[in-house]
C-alpha cells in the first residue's frame, strides 16, 4: 500500500485556511522608515519594531559598513573558538553600562539568548513559573530546559504566589519568566512585585526586555529602570533587533551569571558569534540611545498624541491596556481582524491583524516610532475611523 509520508502537509494547510489563520510573507521595498513601500504601494508604517527609527539611520549604517572594512562579512567560528573579536566586548560593556549590570553576553538573536538562559539554568530537578503571555522564545525556552513548566494567568501575581505555595518546595531551583512589555498586548509586568515574590520564595527572575530596551526608562535602558528597580539582583535578556535596529540578542546580569553562561549555554557556545557589521550597528545604536534622549522623547509624545487621538475620535475603540509604543485593539474574529487589516492597507496604512495561535484573541496591532510625523497619526485615525465606523 503506496502512501504518502507527506499528504498530510496539504490537509494541515487547508485547516490553516479554513481558519483564517494562514500567514505569509509580504516583500518590504528599500530602507526602513516611517513609511515603506510595501509589495509596491506607499504606505505609512505602524508595524515595525524600530521604535528609535534607528535600523535606516545614517549613523549604524556607517558604522556597520567602517566594520565590513575592517573585519570583513563573517565573525568565522563560535566566540570560544575564532569568532570573538574586540567589538563584541566593546559593544556587551556598553550594554552593561546602560543597564548598569556587572556584565553582559551578546548572543546571535534574542530567541538564542532566552533559548540559551533558560537551558543553562534550570534543569529536570527545577521548577519554571511563566505568564500565559509570555513571547515564544520564553516558552520554549521552558521547554527545552527540561524543567516542570507551570504557566500564570497573565500578570496575575495571586495565583503565582499560589502556585509557588504548592510547588516551590518540591523543587530545587526556581526561575520566574515573563515579558518586561508584552509584546502582542503592550503592558508591563509589575517588576518590583515580581520581585518580592522572588525574593520571598528563593527564585531566580528572568525579564525580556525586547520591546523595552531603547524605549522605557529615563536613561532608555528599559522597564527596569523605568520600575526604579536597577541594580536589583534579576536577569535581563533583551534583543539588539528592535528599538536597536541591528540584530542579535543578550543577557545582562552579574558577573557570575555570564560567567555562567559563557560555559553553559549551549546557543551562545554553538553557534557562531555575531557578525562584525551587527555587533558595529548595534553599539553605534546603544551611544545613540545613551546620548540622544531626544528621540525617545519624541517617542513617547506620538504614543501620547495618538492615545489622545484615538481617546476623542473613537471612544468606543476596544483598545487593550497599553503602557508602551505598542496599542492593540481586538475584533471580534480572525476574519474581522483580517478585513480591517486589508481595509486599513488599501488606504495606506500598514498595521497588521495578529490572529491565533500568535494570540488567543484576534487583533489589529499598531507600534509607533520616534520617526512618525503628526500627520502619519492623523492619516491613521482618519483611516480607522472610516474603516470601523460599523463596529465603533
Ligand atoms: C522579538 C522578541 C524576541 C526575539 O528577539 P529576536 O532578536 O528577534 O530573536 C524575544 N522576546 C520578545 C519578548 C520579543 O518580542
Amino acid at each position: 500500500m503506496p502512501t504518502n509520508p507527506y499528504a498530510w502537509l496539504d490537509e494541515s494547510l487547508a485547516t490553516i485556511h479554513r481558519a483564517d489563520w494562514y500567514r505569509s510573507v509580504q516583500t518590504i521595498h528599500g530602507r526602513p522608515g516611517a513609511t515603506v513601500v510595501l509589495a509596491g504601494q506607499e504606505v505609512i508604517n505602524f508595524a515595525s519594531n524600530d521604535y528609535l527609527g534607528l535600523a535606516g539611520d545614517q549613523q549604524l549604517i556607517v558604522a556597520a559598513t567602517a566594520a565590513i572594512e575592517e573585519f570583513g562579512t563573517g565573525s568565522t567560528g563560535s566566540r570560544l573558538l575564532s569568532g570573538h573579536r574586540e567589538l563584541h566586548r566593546e559593544l556587551e560593556e556598553a550594554i552593561a553600562s546602560t543597564k548598569q549590570t556587572e556584565d553582559a553576553l551578546v548572543f546571535s538573536s534574542g530567541y538564542l539568548a532566552n533559548l540559551g538562559a533558560i537551558t543553562a539554568l534550570v534543569g529536570k530537578r527545577d521548577l519554571i513559573l511563566s505568564d500565559q503571555y509570555n513571547h515564544s522564545s520564553l516558552k520554549n525556552g521552558a521547554i527545552l530546559s527540561g524543567a516542570k513548566v507551570v504557566e500564570y494567568p497573565h500578570c496575575d501575581l495571586a495565583v503565582l504566589k499560589t502556585q509557588l505555595n504548592w510547588h516551590r518546595q518540591n523543587y530545587r531551583r526556581c526561575l520566574i519568566l515573563t515579558d518586561s512589555v508584552f509584546s502582542m498586548d503592550g503592558d508591563l509586568c509589575p517588576i518590583p512585585a515580581l520581585l518580592d515574590l522572588a525574593d520571598q520564595f528563593n527564585c531566580m527572575l528572568l525579564v525580556d526586555e525586547a520591546h523595552a530596551t531603547g524605549v522605557l526608562g529615563k536613561t532608555g535602558a528599559g522597564c527596569v529602570e523605568h520600575f526604579g528597580c536597577t541594580g536589583k539582583q534579576l536577569i535581563q535578556i533583551g534583543t539588539l533587533s528592535k528599538a536597536l535596529g541591528s540584530l542579535g540578542g543578550y543577557v545582562a546580569g552579574s558577573n557570575a551569571l555570564i560567567d555562567f553562561l559563557r560555559n553553559r549555554a549551549p546557543s551562545w557556545i554553538y553557534t557562531t558569534g555575531l557578525s562584525p557589521a551587527d555587533t558595529a550597528a548595534a553599539l553605534a545604536a546603544v551611544k545613540i540611545v545613551q546620548q540622544e534622549p531626544q528621540r525617545r522623547a519624541q517617542l513617547w509624545k506620538n504614543v501620547h498624541y495618538l492615545k489622545n487621538l484615538l481617546h476623542q475620535q473613537l471612544p468606543n475603540l476596544k483598545l487593550l491596556p497599553s503602557e508602551s509604543p505598542i496599542l492593540c485593539f481586538q475584533l471580534p474574529s480572525a476574519t474581522d481582524a483580517l478585513k480591517a487589516g486589508k481595509q486599513l492597507r488599501d488606504a495606506g496604512i500598514f498595521a497588521p491583524a495578529i490572529r491565533p495561535p500568535t494570540v488567543s484573541t484576534s487583533r489589529i496591532r499598531i507600534s509607533l516610532m520616534a520617526t512618525h510625523e503628526p500627520a502619519h497619526i492623523d492619516k491613521l485615525v482618519a483611516v480607522l475611523r472610516r474603516v470601523l465606523s460599523s463596529e465603533c
